[in-house]
Protein backbone atom coordinates (compact mmCIF):
# COMPACT_ATOMS: atom_id res chain seq x y z
CA UNK A 1 0.00 0.00 0.00
CA UNK A 2 3.36 2.10 -0.53
CA UNK A 3 3.24 4.65 -3.49
CA UNK A 4 5.98 6.95 -4.36
CA UNK A 5 5.08 10.57 -4.79
CA UNK A 6 7.39 13.59 -5.58
CA UNK A 7 7.03 14.51 -2.28
CA UNK A 8 6.37 12.13 0.22
CA UNK A 9 6.01 8.34 0.39
CA UNK A 10 2.14 7.30 0.85
CA UNK A 11 1.29 4.50 3.61
CA UNK A 12 -2.27 4.93 3.27
CA UNK A 13 -3.21 4.89 7.21
CA UNK A 14 -0.81 2.82 8.02
CA UNK A 15 0.85 5.50 10.84
CA UNK A 16 2.95 2.61 12.32
CA UNK A 17 4.85 1.29 9.28
CA UNK A 18 5.22 5.23 8.36
CA UNK A 19 6.70 5.10 11.35
CA UNK A 20 8.88 2.12 11.15
CA UNK A 21 10.05 3.21 7.70
CA UNK A 22 11.04 6.68 8.90
CA UNK A 23 13.65 5.03 11.43
CA UNK A 24 14.23 8.15 13.73
CA UNK A 25 12.36 6.39 16.77
CA UNK A 26 14.28 3.04 16.40
CA UNK A 27 16.23 3.97 19.48
CA UNK A 28 14.13 6.14 20.78
CA UNK A 29 11.25 3.68 22.35
CA UNK A 30 9.95 6.72 24.93
CA UNK A 31 9.33 9.09 21.95
CA UNK A 32 7.67 5.80 19.72
CA UNK A 33 5.51 5.40 22.92
CA UNK A 34 4.32 8.59 23.49
CA UNK A 35 3.77 9.82 19.19
CA UNK A 36 1.05 6.49 19.29
CA UNK A 37 -0.26 7.47 22.69
CA UNK A 38 -1.08 11.36 21.36
CA UNK A 39 -2.28 9.97 17.69
CA UNK A 40 -4.87 7.79 19.70
CA UNK A 41 -5.77 10.92 21.50
CA UNK A 42 -6.24 12.84 18.14
CA UNK A 43 -8.11 10.06 16.91
CA UNK A 44 -10.51 10.44 19.71
CA UNK A 45 -11.42 14.20 19.03
CA UNK A 46 -11.16 14.19 15.25
CA UNK A 47 -11.76 10.64 14.26
CA UNK A 48 -9.51 7.44 12.73
CA UNK A 49 -6.46 8.22 10.59
CA UNK A 50 -7.07 8.12 7.24
CA UNK A 51 -3.91 9.22 5.58
CA UNK A 52 -0.56 9.12 6.11
CA UNK A 53 2.87 10.18 4.48
CA UNK A 54 6.31 10.54 5.32
CA UNK A 55 8.29 13.59 3.24
CA UNK A 56 10.91 12.47 0.88
CA UNK A 57 13.00 14.89 3.15
CA UNK A 58 12.67 12.29 6.12
CA UNK A 59 11.90 16.21 8.06
CA UNK A 60 8.41 14.76 9.32
CA UNK A 61 5.31 12.44 9.26
CA UNK A 62 1.93 13.96 8.14
CA UNK A 63 -0.77 12.28 9.37
CA UNK A 64 -4.71 13.34 8.46
CA UNK A 65 -7.74 12.23 10.21
CA UNK A 66 -11.16 11.49 9.33
CA UNK A 67 -12.79 12.46 6.09
CA UNK A 68 -14.37 15.75 7.77
CA UNK A 69 -10.25 17.19 8.48
CA UNK A 70 -8.72 17.02 4.92
CA UNK A 71 -5.71 18.56 6.08
CA UNK A 72 -3.21 17.41 8.08
CA UNK A 73 -3.86 17.68 11.57
CA UNK A 74 -0.59 15.77 12.86
CA UNK A 75 3.42 16.26 12.23
CA UNK A 76 5.68 14.26 13.85
CA UNK A 77 9.33 15.13 13.95
CA UNK A 78 12.22 13.68 15.38
CA UNK A 79 12.17 15.69 18.81
CA UNK A 80 8.41 17.09 19.38
CA UNK A 81 5.09 16.20 17.40
CA UNK A 82 2.93 19.34 16.49
CA UNK A 83 -0.77 18.83 16.25
CA UNK A 84 -3.94 21.36 15.39
CA UNK A 85 -6.09 20.63 18.99
CA UNK A 86 -4.90 21.35 22.16
CA UNK A 87 -3.91 18.00 24.17
CA UNK A 88 -2.88 17.82 27.80
CA UNK A 89 0.83 18.60 27.75
CA UNK A 90 1.14 20.69 24.95
CA UNK A 91 2.02 24.34 24.29
CA UNK A 92 0.73 26.82 21.72
CA UNK A 93 3.33 27.87 19.15
CA UNK A 94 3.90 31.49 18.95
CA UNK A 95 4.32 31.99 14.53
CA UNK A 96 1.01 29.31 13.96
CA UNK A 97 -2.76 29.53 14.72
CA UNK A 98 -3.99 26.56 15.98
CA UNK A 99 -0.87 24.61 16.22
CA UNK A 100 0.17 23.04 19.40
CA UNK A 101 3.51 21.48 20.18
CA UNK A 102 4.11 18.27 22.60
CA UNK A 103 8.28 17.57 23.06
CA UNK A 104 9.35 13.98 22.85
CA UNK A 105 12.18 14.22 24.23
CA UNK A 106 12.91 16.29 27.98
CA UNK A 107 16.02 17.89 27.65
CA UNK A 108 13.54 21.41 26.49
CA UNK A 109 11.68 20.73 29.31
CA UNK A 110 13.37 21.70 32.85
CA UNK A 111 9.76 21.41 33.92
CA UNK A 112 9.09 18.41 33.79
CA UNK A 113 9.26 16.86 37.28
CA UNK A 114 6.72 19.74 38.76
CA UNK A 115 4.10 20.61 37.21
CA UNK A 116 3.75 24.45 36.84
CA UNK A 117 0.24 25.97 36.75
CA UNK A 118 2.19 29.19 34.98
CA UNK A 119 2.64 26.85 31.86
CA UNK A 120 -0.10 27.96 30.12
CA UNK A 121 0.75 31.02 29.78
CA UNK A 122 3.81 29.73 27.70
CA UNK A 123 5.14 29.59 24.15
CA UNK A 124 7.66 27.61 22.06
CA UNK A 125 9.71 29.73 20.28
CA UNK A 126 9.89 29.12 16.37
CA UNK A 127 13.56 29.85 16.39
CA UNK A 128 15.18 27.89 18.81
CA UNK A 129 12.30 25.57 20.30
CA UNK A 130 12.34 27.31 23.92
CA UNK A 131 9.93 28.13 25.51
CA UNK A 132 8.76 31.52 26.73
CA UNK A 133 6.72 33.23 28.54
CA UNK A 134 3.67 35.21 26.09
CA UNK A 135 3.86 38.50 27.70
CA UNK A 136 7.38 38.80 26.47
CA UNK A 137 7.60 40.59 22.58
CA UNK A 138 10.62 37.56 21.97
CA UNK A 139 12.36 34.96 23.06
CA UNK A 140 14.83 35.96 25.67
CA UNK A 141 17.32 32.85 24.36
CA UNK A 142 17.47 34.32 21.03
CA UNK A 143 17.21 38.11 21.62
ZN1 LIG B 1 14.35 31.43 20.97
Amino acid sequence: MKSQHSLNTEFGTDYKGAIQAWKKFENAPKSLEKTLNLIHQVEVLLGPVVYVHVLDSQQYIGIKFSERHKVISVWIHQNFVDHAVDLVGSLPLADKENVWRTQLTTSFSPSSKVNKPAEVNMVVCPKCGLQYNRNLPQCQDCS
